[in-house]
């Protein structure tokens, strides 16, 4: 079929995620992808900034990953794992296990970062209840975001894109999020900190023996805009709550797997959390899965003669073997390729970059943490923001480099294998659109992610 057929059939019967179909541009066709770069159906080729969604790790078609699904495939695509194991699931759970901090040791496996969420939530809520003192209230950081099925939503709420669904979701109550970028004074950043750890021990003092769990994305929240927080506060928030006898959830779901520099972003935080979600790169970008991931003495509340007193929830494809297969071959590339050396030297490239680009006018916040750059516009007319973020995007898919702006936020994810090329042409290109910028607001409907 030649790509207008197959775009025309694409309109017919694709609905596409985050996407207004009246108003969006033709879908890109991609038909081949290889390290950082897709291949279109229009002869180009396009640098992959964002990681396809902030999925793929090592390159897209990696061949040892690609490799390993197709010789798992052939030996075993998939079993239930309700009464049956397999070496890929027992593998993948204990090399997890033995990179994630010490305690974090109890792995159940789901689908995707919205599954892994859920598995988190109903956890925690059940944690409570089989210890006989059933609790209500969750807590969360404000702009978090978590996924896109209900709990997920209600636990990512302050997020806001949520509209038609606002009054279905269960309460949770949302903390301030204290985040700060190269121009943000010290001061103001240290204020703001003192000011949610005191919004946190207000709460706990009033709250503390109601709360079921406490959900964040450490270090960086993504969907809000890459919004970073320092370790360290992130670490008196995780200590305040423990002390509090209440679980942490780390959703890692897209800051495990190196992008802010460490395997996890829990090793710079330096605290366990008591549940740890991820999913995204944890296959490398092949394959969907979801891993949450808790520590024994959640995992021990879950023990006795009852079937209710388990966890009473699973999916078809739970532990699915090509997944498994996938996840345990990207963590074998991770050591064969030194990637985190290489995310090392993308973030180093990046604050170069970033440090030239910042001068620009309408640059401003430039901020970058392990392999996640990212600045926001600065427009002096704000209700043309989140139409500028697609202008932007539409410009720099011109000069052959996908980017997918969050309203005003410009941020790189890109995968570990870009080269120095890639990134001088993607930043000198950004440099171009940037100076081209229009007077007018281009029409447009805002977007999500
Ligand atoms: C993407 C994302 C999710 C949801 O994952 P899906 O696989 O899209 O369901 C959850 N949490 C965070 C932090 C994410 O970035």
């Amino acid at each position: 079929m030649d790509s207008q057929e197959l775009l025309a059939l694409d309109r017919a019967h694709c609905w596409h995620p985050f996407t207004q179909a009246q108003t969006a541009a033709p879908p890109l066709l991609i038909e081949r992808a290889a390290g950082a770069h897709l291949f279109a159906a229009d002869g180009r080729r396009y640098f992959d900034a964002v990681s396809s969604w902030w999925v793929n790790l090592h390159g897209h078609a990696h061949t040892r990953i690609a490799e390993a699904i197709a010789q798992q495939a052939r030996q075993m695509e998939q079993v239930m794992f309700a009464g049956l194991t397999h070496a890929p699931a027992i593998e993948l759970a204990a090399a997890l296990a033995a990179r994630l901090p010490p305690p974090l040791q109890h792995v159940f496996f789901s689908d995707n970062g919205s599954t892994a969420i859920e598995v988190a939530l109903k956890m925690c809520v059940q944690y409570w209840a089989n210890r006989g003192r059933p609790r209500r209230r969750f807590l969360s950081l404000e702009g978090g975001y978590h996924g896109d099925t209900f709990g997920a939503m209600a636990a990512g709420r302050s997020s806001g894109f949520y509209g038609p669904f606002a009054d279905w979701l269960f309460e949770v109550d949302v903390l301030p999020c204290a985040h700060g970028a190269w121009d943000t004074p010290d001061a103001d950043l240290e204020a703001a900190e003192r000011a949610a750890l005191a919004a946190l021990d207000a709460y706990l003092s009033a709250h503390g023996d109601e709360l079921v769990a406490f959900v964040l994305e450490p270090l960086v929240q993504g969907a809000s805009g890459m919004r970073m927080q320092r370790a360290a506060h992130v670490a008196a928030l995780v200590r305040r709550v423990q002390a509090a006898g209440v679980p942490v959830i780390f959703d890692e779901v897209m800051t495990g797997f190196g992008r802010t520099g460490t395997l996890f972003a829990c090793e710079q935080v330096g605290v366990a959390p008591d549940i740890i979600c991820l999913s995204k790169g944890l296959t490398g970008g092949f394959l969907p899965m979801g891993a949450t991931v808790a520590q024994p003495h959640l995992y021990e509340a879950f023990l006795g003669e009852s079937v209710e007193r388990a966890l009473l929830h699973g999916h078809s494809y739970t532990a699915n073997p090509l997944g498994c297969a996938a996840a345990l071959a990207s963590l074998r590339v991770f050591d064969e390729e030194a990637t985190l050396a290489r995310i090392a030297a993308q973030g180093a490239l990046h604050e170069e970059l970033l440090r030239e680009l910042a001068a620009h006018p309408l640059v401003r916040a430039p901020r970058r943490c392990g392999s996640i750059a990212a600045f926001d516009l600065r427009l002096s007319d704000a209700g043309y923001g989140s139409s500028a973020g697609q202008w932007l995007r539409e410009r720099m898919r011109e000069r052959g480099v996908l980017l997918r702006p969050l309203g005003t936020s410009v941020y790189f994810i890109a995968p570990y294998c870009s080269s120095e090329d890639d990134f001088r042409a993607a930043y000198a290109a950004l440099r171009e659109v940037l100076d081209a910028w229009p007077r007018g607001a281009p029409a447009g409907a805002s977007e999500h992610f």
